[in-house]
């Protein structure tokens, strides 16, 4: 027998959704039930969720840890033939630092999957009420951040995929609002409309609508500094109108419905 064969608990990376603990899914929630033993990202993640858990499940803050010590965790907890959920804010799949965790995990061939999650973008998009795809505005959706400590890579910076003047959501970069919107300015018109959201879906969710020239004031004034999306192109707010969808119209045919002639 290998060592491998003593493993026999289960990692299971859940999505908890942007902060509204009503905004996991079934499946995370499920998940969450049968835990036992949690890793939750403390500074973003809903404390609210760990309520699903099982009375006296072990429940640990990964803010106050090190890579080493969350898999660390894993390992030992795995080996006692725990189900462990480490629970990462919206998705995990974006600035998730979920990688790293999955190549330990892999080298000790500790099994594991992921549940996905309600990503703040999309919440964010909800508490303004828009859509980032209107035909003839914008087909595409850019997900980007400043670079931070974290270096962007320079073919990604914010003034080059500003160009594509597509629908951008902007993560991580709301406290340098004014760098924002300098790269921003480098593709886009400066009357191009901007959102800020932070805390979507939290009970304090604020939203500030504006353009590329206002904008900066008003998130200075507002004092956000962190936890926000922003959301910016014309999909915000269509100057010249947009087309309407073809799925919807009349008179076109697809799979599912015979349209009319015009
Ligand atoms: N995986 C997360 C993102 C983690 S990075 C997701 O899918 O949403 C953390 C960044 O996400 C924050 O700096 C902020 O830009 C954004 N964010 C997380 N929760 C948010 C919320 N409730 N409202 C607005 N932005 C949020």
């Amino acid at each position: 027998m290998s060592q491998k064969a003593t493993i026999n608990g289960e990692v299971i990376f859940v999505g908890a959704g942007p902060g509204d603990p009503e905004l996991i899914t079934v499946k995370g929630s499920r998940a969450l039930e049968r835990a036992d033993r949690v890793i939750y990202a403390g500074s973003l993640v809903n404390p609210e969720l760990l309520r699903i858990c099982r009375p006296g499940t072990p429940i640990h803050d990964s803010a106050h840890l090190t890579l080493e010590e969350v898999v660390t965790l894993m390992d030992e907890g795995t080996k006692n033939g725990e189900t462990i959920v480490r629970l990462h804010t919206g998705d995990p799949s974006m600035y998730g630092a979920i990688k790293e965790q999955f190549d330990y995990l892999d080298k000790q061939n500790i099994p594991y999957s992921v549940i996905p999650g309600v990503s703040s973008v999309f919440s964010a998009a909800a508490a303004v009420r828009r859509e980032f795809t209107l035909p003839e505005i914008s087909q595409t959706l850019i997900l980007t951040r400043l670079a931070g400590r974290t270096p962007v890579p320079e073919k990604e910076a914010l003034a080059k995929l500003a160009k594509h003047q597509a629908s951008m959501a902007i993560f991580l970069s709301v406290q340098d609002i004014g760098s924002v919107v300098k790269e921003l300015l480098e593709g886009y018109p400066a009357s191009t409309p901007i959102a800020v959201i932070a805390k979507a879906s939290w009970p304090d969710e604020e939203i500030l609508l504006g353009t590329l020239e206002t904008i900066e004031e008003k998130v200075k004034a507002a004092g956000i500094r962190k936890q926000a999306q922003i959301l910016v192109g014309d999909f915000l707010d269509p100057a010249n109108g947009y087309a309407r969808s073809k799925l919807y119209d009349p008179t076109f045919t697809h799979e599912y419905r015979q349209g009319t002639a015009t």
